[in-house]
């Protein structure tokens, strides 16, 4: 984590600090002098835009690769949930009308 520690607005190095907002791990530096916060530009990208879509429903539709059935996650999920491709996603039927997408970040 090179990029995490920076100079402070007050003048002091601060200190690399992982921080936990709303269930996100989020990389990011204190200053020991004032306690000013500074936030990995990355992973605050990603949670705003996680905080976008929170709650929010999206559409999707299903289509067919092959014999498979496929359903095409909508850009605003894939960089609120920061896949990319590739990667294994598990999925859970948790309702007779609820399937959950769930990731390893
Ligand atoms: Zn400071």
């Amino acid at each position: 984590m090179k990029k995490e520690k920076l100079k402070c607005v007050c003048g002091t190095w601060t200190k690399p600090k992982m921080f936990r907002i709303e269930g996100f791990q989020v990389r990011g530096s204190e200053c020991p002098k004032c306690g000013e916060s500074y936030l990995n530009p990355d992973d605050a990208y990603r949670l705003s835009e996680y905080r976008k879509i929170k709650d929010a429903v999206l559409d999707a539709k299903v289509a067919m690769a092959g014999n498979s059935f496929v359903v095409r996650l909508p850009i605003e999920l894939v960089r609120a949930m920061g896949l990319k491709k590739g990667e294994t996603v598990h999925l859970s039927v948790s309702g007779p009308h609820e399937v959950v997408v769930r990731t390893d970040g």
